[in-house]
């Protein structure tokens, strides 16, 4: 993946303004940084992993692409004088999170994660909870069902294991593999979506089964809404085991983290 900086060179600060890494590619790091832009006490960067080629314009300077590992992340903060990060990455993003985590210890810049509560399954929802995306193909049985694949582009490989399926599924853009199921209908789309406009889809499509990942957070939560009320079954993939630094639960919560527990290095003497 190539990298894309668009981030300035390592200048002298003013000693009381506090260089802030974000960690994106969610709607919580896209309003945290409509938070910390034109906030005089910050400058802030939002780093992207590059999975989609035309992401949200953003408020503050973005980077794209990955760093290197833990050890090219606590290369970048040193480099550019980062100062207090925040994790915001996806709640599956768990790669992400381990190497923010030991960046974090190695340099001692702190790490506060925001972390959005999964959902919970409410009467009515016929959810079936698996490990991962493998178990999600082979729970969908050996007879053939219509599938609403709402799992992203970097898994549908998965079930080209579970070829008897007839799969819909939804996503930003085209995915690159080639081994892909072979009865699958791509929707390129990007949300959000309204719970009308999920119960018409999975009418429309006669989909007998979804298979989601518990993303949580409102963005993408009509889709099991509507599953709830058309009494279809949810396969629910579960969320990784995330390591994370001090946790928050909302953008203005991480905003108040950075005030009152992270300081500039003036200020902690380094
Ligand atoms: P990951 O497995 O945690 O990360 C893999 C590598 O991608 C990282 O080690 C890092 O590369 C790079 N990376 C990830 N996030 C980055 C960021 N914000 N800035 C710079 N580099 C970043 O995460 P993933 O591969 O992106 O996705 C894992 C799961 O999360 C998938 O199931 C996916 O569907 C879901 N998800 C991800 C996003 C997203 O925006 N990333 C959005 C929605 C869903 P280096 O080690 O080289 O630094």
């Amino acid at each position: 993946m190539p990298t894309m900086d668009s981030q300035r060179a390592p200048v002298q600060l003013a000693a009381s303004v506090m260089r802030v890494l974000i960690l994106g590619g969610t709607s919580e790091a896209s309003a945290l940084a409509q938070l910390l832009a034109g906030d005089r006490r910050f400058e802030a960067t939002l780093s992207l992993a590059g999975r989609t080629t035309s992401p949200r314009t953003q408020p503050i300077a973005t980077r794209v692409g990955g760093f290197g590992g833990a050890d090219g992340l606590a290369r970048h903060i040193e480099e550019q004088v980062v100062e207090a990060m925040i994790d915001a990455t996806h709640p599956y993003a768990d790669q992400m999170s381990a190497n923010a985590v030991a960046a974090s210890r190695r340099t001692g810049v702190p790490l506060a994660s925001l972390v959005r509560a999964p959902w919970q399954a409410e009467q009515g929802d016929d959810w079936n909870d698996v490990p991962s995306t493998e178990a999600a193909a082979s729970a969908l049985g050996t007879t053939k069902r219509r599938v609403f694949l709402t799992v992203g582009r970097q898994e549908l490989h998965v079930f080209a294991a579970a070829p008897q399926h007839r799969y819909v599924a939804r996503l930003i853009e085209a995915p690159q593999q080639a081994d892909l199921p072979p009865d699958l209908v791509l929707l390129r789309q990007r949300g959000p979506f309204d719970l009308e406009a999920e119960r018409r889809l999975l009418g429309d499509e006669k989909i007998d089964v979804m298979v989601s990942k518990n993303s949580g957070g409102s963005a993408t939560y009509p889709k099991i809404e509507a599953a709830r009320q058309l009494g279809l079954p949810v396969i629910m993939i579960a969320r990784p085991d995330k390591p994370a630094g001090h946790v928050v639960a909302s953008p203005t919560e991480a905003m108040a983290w950075l005030v009152h527990h992270a300081s500039p290095r003036s200020r902690r003497g380094v």
